[in-house]
């Protein structure tokens, strides 16, 4: 395996070595990660995963361009294994052709169909649902549907971040999953006429929003309630959160969208038995249950305890639609946003 400088430079800066190198025949070696997740989610994960196998795992951290940078390194890549977030970025590296199958029977039998990629070119490791914020003050629903954010009764009541964002771009792609294109330009533009304000800014701005009674309801992943309720830093945040009710839409048809973090191995990866021994540690109930807890997320593989908060939430039936069908109407769901201008807000 050939590091450039920069490369070896930054492994050296920025990454903890784990594991403490095993001499001999039996050397474990290493793995090298790209990851698009933060390092207080993967730092944990990788300690574990170096104390049980004495592979040595070596990451990098960035907020965008690894799959460009996988590409770009071609065969030279030094990357194994690369963590994300989101079926756009899964879909987007299996298109990108930076990956390969994994296989993995353990893999397989831990992760349900529906969380990973056809020919298992990615695999789903946690996942979170896109749920309805409710203000405990001014909305007497407990259930609430998708296809109901387009009811007029909602008018000027939604806060919602931007239709192109990941996270709405996939919700829209099941609304056309399940409903076809035409009908859901309808309920979009039901949404659209909805909104208390252009959308911007982040899923905990939204619940602010709710918050500062900008809006009744707001859209937004499972996690950002625990990370509002537990963020040091942003104490104020709590309030936010305890202003509103999370409704699990659809629960008593199809079940609420969910989405998936997950991972990939590379097409080039120089240690891939080792990158395949962490997606298979990843998929464990040890990895599932810490990997879940860390960010209030949902593990994967069935039977695997839920963190107490997450519990605290309650039980919800998740849409059982296969992320590969949602994967492939992303395209249409992102032309749509523009097409009726989603994010030019209420007036436009
Ligand atoms: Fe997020």
């Amino acid at each position: 395996m050939r590091w450039t400088l920069a490369c070896a430079a930054a492994l050296a800066t920025l990454i903890p070595a784990y594991a403490v190198s095993l001499a001999g025949a039996e050397e474990p070696g290493e793995v090298n990660i790209y990851s698009y997740r933060q390092p207080y989610l993967i730092e944990p994960l990788l300690k574990e995963f170096s104390d049980e196998t004495g592979i040595k795992a070596n990451v990098i951290f960035a907020e965008k361009g690894l799959i460009e940078r996988i590409q770009a390194e071609g065969r030279n890549s030094p990357a194994d294994v690369l963590l994300t977030t989101d079926i756009g970025n899964l879909s987007q590296a299996t298109a990108s052709g930076i990956t390969q199958p994994i296989e993995s029977e353990t893999v397989a039998d831990a992760v349900p169909p529906a969380y990973r990629g056809e020919n298992n070119e990615w695999i789903g490791l946690t996942h979170r649902a896109r749920v309805v914020y409710a203000s405990k003050d001014r909305v007497e629903e407990d259930a609430i549907t998708y296809e109901d954010l387009a009811d007029p009764k909602w008018r000027g009541k939604i806060c919602i971040r931007s239709g192109q964002h990941p996270y709405n771009v996939a919700l829209i792609a099941s609304m056309i999953a399940h409903h076809g294109e035409e009908k859901t330009e309808e309920w979009l533009r039901g949404v659209k006429a909805n909104l208390a304000r252009k959308p911007a800014g982040n899923d905990r701005l939204q619940v602010k929003g709710v918050y500062a009674g900008e809006c009744d309801i707001a859209i937004g992943n499972t996690y950002y309630m625990g990370k509002m309720l537990t963020d040091e830093d942003h104490p104020e945040q709590k309030e936010w959160a305890n202003s509103v009710n999370m409704l699990f839409p659809n629960a008593d048809g199809r079940g609420t969208h969910v989405n998936v973090s997950g991972a990939i191995v590379a097409k080039n990866a120089p240690n891939k038995e080792n990158a395949v021994k962490l997606v298979e540690f990843l998929a464990s109930d040890k990895g599932q249950e810490m990997y879940a807890d860390v960010n209030s997320e949902y593990p994967v593989k069935e039977g695997v305890p839920w963190s107490k908060l997450v519990q605290s939430w309650g039980a919800f039936k998740s849409d059982p639609i296969s992320l590969n069908e949602i994967a492939a109407r992303r395209k249409a769901a992102s032309e749509l946003v523009d097409k009726i201008g989603f994010d030019e807000g209420p007036s436009s």
